[in-house]
């Protein structure tokens, strides 16, 4: 196997599930929720936890999440990014492979001009 198929592999390898993965991002927000007495009027609020994700033409949609589905939510997008992170490695050891292809040909028609003209 090539070098850069090796260090391909070893890209893809380390990838989360591709199913696992969600664009977007958790906002939390702290709630106040106006009742009598409750105890964030004097703290910080009612933690709310949303998932928000923006679409092409500035529209967003959001999601606000119960705790227990967090964690599920936080793999998501630590997997976009993953997924996104190894498409720039991956097409990056492609550029280099094209450089370095395109670096042989040019010597290799230095070399041997007449058999290019034979071509
Ligand atoms: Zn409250």
């Amino acid at each position: 196997m090539t070098e850069k198929r090796e260090r391909q592999r070893r890209v893809l390898r380390k990838l989360p599930p591709l199913e696992q993965l969600l664009r977007g991002s958790l906002v939390v927000r702290f709630l106040r929720c106006g009742k009598p007495g409750c105890h964030c009027a004097s703290s910080e609020g009612h933690r709310a936890t949303y998932f928000c994700v923006t679409f092409p033409g500035g529209k967003t949609e959001q999601i606000s999440l119960p705790a227990e589905l967090v964690p599920q939510v936080e793999r998501g997008i630590a997997a976009y990014h993953a997924w996104w992170a190894a498409v720039e490695k991956i097409s990056a050891l492609n550029r280099e492979e094209i450089r370095r292809q395109r670096q042989l040909r040019k010597r290799s028609a230095s070399r041997s001009p007449r058999s290019r003209r034979l071509r």
